[in-house]
């Protein structure tokens, strides 16, 4: 049976998420409301702008039952926005602090080629606004960086990314996602 993987839809680009998640082969749901979150095996928050999901997660008091699914250890996968929406000063799931808009507002979008420690060629990143890590606790992977500042990184089954995998074509960090979802819905 295909796992099932829940994307946050209250607001930015959630629509390109679900389409490659499809196109890999999992079931998705939009998740807006807290009956979303049910049964789901993975969850995906997307890019978008992280003080219009901060209030669109309160207004449908989602907080708390993300925060619940989350540490049953479900596969997460964050980009931009949603590595904001993890970080201590946002949802608490990650051990991570996020500089938001951190390679300056006037830079609105770049892309880059960053070598991933498990991936043989360089994933090429589309950065638009992005946020960097700005502090990580211990617990805490960096996977990649740019000019130092780590722009990936992954704590147990929480991995986030700065940039916008789902825009560049780039789909192997959504297949190791969905290899890990898989995974854990044999394991139970
Ligand atoms: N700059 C946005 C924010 O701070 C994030 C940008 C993005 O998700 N592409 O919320």
């Amino acid at each position: 049976m295909a796992p099932l993987v829940g994307v946050l839809a209250l607001q930015g680009g959630f629509d390109a998420h679900l389409k490659m998640l499809r196109e890999l082969g999992a079931d998705v749901r939009e998740v807006r409301v807290p009956a979303d979150l049910e049964g789901l095996d993975g969850l995906v928050l997307p890019g978008g702008e992280s003080t219009t999901m901060t209030l669109g997660i309160a207004r449908e008091g989602l907080a708390e039952p993300l925060g619940e699914i989350v540490r049953t250890g479900i596969p997460v996968l964050g980009t931009c926005a949603g590595l904001i929406m993890l970080d201590r000063d946002h949802l608490g799931l990650m051990d991570i602090v996020a500089k938001r808009n951190a390679f300056g507002r006037q830079i609105r979008s770049f892309e880059a080629d960053l070598d991933f420690p498990d991936l043989d060629a360089p994933v090429h990143a589309v950065f638009i606004r992005a946020p960097w890590i700005e502090e990580h606790g211990p617990g805490v992977e960096v996977l990649a960086s740019v000019d130092g500042h780590p722009v990936a990184a992954r704590e147990g089954a929480i991995t986030v990314v700065a940039f916008h995998p789902e825009l560049s074509g780039e789909r192997r960090l959504h297949e190791r996602f969905l290899d890990r979802v898989r995974t854990r819905v044999a394991s139970r």
